[in-house]
């Protein structure tokens, strides 16, 4: 790219004749590009390590010289510039590369959860109109058995895992390795291949849960990527740096894995991948044995590991990273209490790209007592640098004081926020004047400290007064048999809903429903007890491993 096509002809001109008039500044117009993140990584980091489960280890450089090979073999298969590319896999070096290559070449990285079901999973590949899928070999059975009902996806490239899962003969199957292999890497530099404009265009589609009505994809751009990047890279908030090594537990294809991928290679820290397996034991050994620093997982995964901390060594550990639901208290302090690292609150939603806002104390908080230590750190915290967090009253829209008791809907706007929905209406999910309406409820006190609620759907509404569930689950997870739980609404003829508490115990545990209540009778006011304590073998979970309130909803209500 010439560089005259980069730097517009008049800089700094003023838009305006005479005094007073606004005047643009003089710095180079330089886009923020995807690109970049790989080829810093390439130029300063080459040398640091990828490691995905098996103990496969490559480094950034031979990361990016497949993502160049990867670059020509996407041309090759002439997958157009704007493209939407799939990805099937869970969270693999291969997968990485796809990462970079995808958007580096100017196509939508697809990232697809592999735990959709087929009616959804076809529904959102036809209305994506993916054009390729990258899929994990041992993951081909799952989707595979969607591919006639799947007619613009062109070409199916398996990736090759360590499985030996059975790949149907099938001219439309191409095997990655075999692709990229003896392909002329790209020789230039991707960066330069972009034009400010360009910093605009679509890098990424992740599309929501579809927990209400149909999924919806949230498409990023390059400049949002890299943007939302930088804020959680921010010091005081996930602050990545050079000498981490950081795993992502939370999947490749839940939104963007936090950023934590690209976060990693903008700073040079090192990657751990841990493949597919969600096993405990798998997992913290992978933690011990690589000394990873920093970790990311929904709530539901910090749990199951919460039993076997002490059996590894996790001395390298300074920051756990929780999101997704709420992370209980006393989940964090048992990690706090076992491996000195309590668990950081993430909060954000697919559509803030995804992480808007991040926990954790302030200098303010030094004199605290410890339980108020506590109570700060089980908020959601404070904005990332960008982000823009308000409350709103759910039926007037007015907004609501900063106070730390008004509770209202989260709004939310910036740059790394989406505005608008892919090819379908946003409805109402966006306020007149631009702002993200993320259906949570929450209090922000003076410091600007989020603190969750509840989810506007899942608040029990008894005889006028509200319940938080999030609150109530809080407090029944503290009783130390309790694995999981869920407190959802029952309806009630005298007060229109009422809490019921569905628990998963401990193996072997024997305690009864009131010694729970008893157990949180001196923590919530009286009429937030539930109604009742069921205990469940497991509990549902959504795609991305969430407790899923709807579908227990569902069950309990055929029951
Ligand atoms: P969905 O859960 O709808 O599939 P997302 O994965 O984007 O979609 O989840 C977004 C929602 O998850 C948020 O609106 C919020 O209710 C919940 N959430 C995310 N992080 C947190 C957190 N740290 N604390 C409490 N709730 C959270």
């Amino acid at each position: 790219m010439p560089d005259e096509a980069r730097v517009p002809t008049v800089i700094g001109a003023a838009r305006g004749a005479g005094t007073g008039d606004v005047m643009d500044g003089l710095m180079q117009p330089r886009p923020l590009t995807i690109a970049h993140i790989l080829e810093r990584a390439e130029r300063l980091y080459a040398h640091k390590q990828v490691t995905t489960v098996g103990a496969e280890r490559v480094t950034y450089g031979e990361v990016a010289h497949n993502t160049r090979r990867l670059g020509t073999a996407l041309d090759s298969l002439d997958v157009p510039v704007g493209a939407r590319v799939a990805t099937f896999a869970a969270n693999t070096r291969r997968h990485l590369e796809l990462y970079l290559a995808v958007p580096a070449t100017k196509r939508v990285l697809h990232s697809i959860n592999i735990r959709l079901s087929a009616e959804h999973l076809e529904y959102i590949v036809n209305h994506a109109e993916d054009d390729v899928i990258f899929v994990d070999r041992e993951l081909l059975p799952r989707i595979w058995p969607s591919a006639d009902r799947l007619p613009k996806v062109r070409h199916w490239v398996v990736l090759p895992d360590g499985s030996d899962t059975a790949i149907p003969a099938d001219p439309r199957i191409l095997d990655y390795d075999e692709l990229i292999e003896g392909v002329e890497p790209f020789a230039g530099s991707f960066e330069d291949t972009f034009t400010l404009a360009d910093e605009n265009l679509a890098s990424g589609l992740c599309y929501t849960s579809g927990t209400t009505g149909r999924p919806k994809g949230v498409l990023y751009s390059h400049r949002s990527t890299v943007l939302h990047c930088l804020g959680t890279l921010a010091a005081g908030f996930i602050g990545l740096c050079e000498s981490d090594v950081v795993m992502p537990i939370v999947p490749m294809f839940h939104a963007n894995a936090w950023g934590l991928p690209y976060g990693a290679m903008m700073t040079g820290a090192s990657l751990v991948l841990p493949g597919l397996s969600s096993n405990p034991a798998h997992l913290l050994g992978l933690m011990a044995a690589e000394r990873v620093t920093v970790a990311g997982a929904v709530p539901t995964v910090w749990t199951s590991m919460a039993p076997k901390l002490r059996a590894h060594d996790l001395s390298a550990t300074r920051f756990l990273l929780g999101g997704g639901s709420a992370v209980a208290p006393a989940l964090s302090e048992t990690y706090r209490a076992a491996i000195g690292v309590p668990i950081t609150h993430s909060w954000g939603m697919t559509e803030i790209s995804p992480v808007g806002v991040i926990g954790g104390t302030r200098t303010q908080h030094r004199d605290a007592t410890a339980e108020e230590q506590v109570a700060v750190r089980a908020a959601q915290g404070q904005p990332l640098p960008l982000v823009n967090v308000r409350i709103v009253d759910v039926e007037t829209g007015q907004e609501l004081p900063r106070d730390g008791d008004a509770v209202g809907e989260v709004q939310v706007a910036g740059p790394w926020v989406a505005g608008g929905y892919f090819r379908v209406d946003g409805g109402d999910s966006f306020t007149a004047d631009g702002w993200l309406r993320t259906g949570d409820l929450a209090t922000i006190d003076a410091s600007g400290y989020l603190r969750i609620v509840d989810r506007v759907k899942d608040l029990i509404k008894s005889g006028g007064e509200w319940i938080s569930s999030v609150e109530l689950e809080g407090v029944i997870s503290s009783h130390p048999d309790v694995v999981e739980v869920a407190v959802i609404a029952r309806p009630d003829p005298r007060w229109m809903e009422r809490p019921v508490a569905y628990v998963v115990l401990r193996d072997g545990a024997t305690t009864t429903a009131d010694e729970l209540l008893r157990h949180i009778t001196p923590m919530v006011a009286k009429w937030w007890l539930p109604d009742d304590v069921v205990f469940m073998p497991t509990l549902p979970k959504t795609g991305t491993g969430k407790l899923s309130k709807s579908a227990l909803r569902d069950s309990t209500r055929i029951a």
